[in-house]
């Protein structure tokens, strides 16, 4: 799976010219999950990421590429959760080295694979911080509660406990998450998360058996930007 690899490269890029910290996971201080999902009234909370009316930008991308992703680490840009005092715009980003997803030769393997994946975005739920997912849209809303900022939760914390729901999946081998609150950052990132939504969704449509005709495809646009997406679809036709 190399499809998200210029998406990586574009990240990593916008970030190189931020001020971010970097963390590596810290087993002895990894947030709790609760296990389900827990209702943070808006009385009780702190703050919100990325909700009434804040930019908010979530996106997961894939790469089979050696060195990519090459350990698990955390990335904060902007104010950490004890530095947030009212509501901001927010992006959480999660680049994952797996193993061969099998996109491109067992459809039904690859299926299996990228549903295990994308299940993982909707079953962590860090105590006290309240997650809203859609599934039709790139964003995500996270209400924080009083009570977990005074017992000092931090993006590193929670971080923590997103890499290590990832590595119940056995075909994930590295993760890096990345929590965003500068607002300029998270501005800079939403053209990324638009071509990351067009990607996976030109994918499902490849795995769905969507017909070979370019020239009539709704999918062109990315499939002529995105290397490797073309080649994969007529590939699978002429049964490579
Ligand atoms: S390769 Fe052609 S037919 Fe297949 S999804 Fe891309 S544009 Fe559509």
């Amino acid at each position: 799976m190399k499809l998200y690899d210029a998406i990586i490269n574009q990240t990593n890029s916008i970030l190189q010219q931020r001020s971010c910290r970097h963390y590596p996971p810290d087993p002895s201080r990894i947030w709790k999950d609760r296990g389900t999902s827990e209702l943070v009234m808006l009385r009780d909370a702190a703050f919100e990421l990325g909700g009434k009316g804040y930019e908010s930008v979530n996106y997961t991308c894939a790469t089979t590429t050696p060195g990519l992703i090459s350990s698990d680490e955390i990335i904060v840009c902007g104010p950490d959760l004890p530095d947030i005092h009212a509501d901001v715009p927010f992006a959480r980003i999660v680049f994952l080295e797996t193993e061969d997803l099998q996109e491109a030769t067992d459809t039904e393997k690859a299926y299996r694979n990228i549903r295990e994946i994308e299940f993982i975005r909707y079953h962590v739920f860090p105590a006290g911080y309240m997650v809203r997912v859609s599934s039709t849209s790139n964003e995500e809303q996270v209400r924080i509660s009083r009570k977990v900022i005074d017992a000092g939760i931090r993006f590193s914390y929670v971080g923590g406990t997103y890499i290590r729901k990832y590595h119940t999946l056995p075909l994930v081998r590295h993760v890096r998450i990345i929590f965003v609150t500068d607002p300029d950052t998270v501005a800079a990132l939403v053209p990324c998360a638009e071509k990351v939504d067009g990607i996976t969704k030109t994918l499902t449509h490849i795995l769905d058996g969507l017909p070979t005709d370019c020239g009539h495809c709704q999918m062109k646009a990315v499939c002529d930007e995105v290397e490797g997406m073309r080649e994969m679809h007529l590939g699978k036709k002429a049964g490579k």
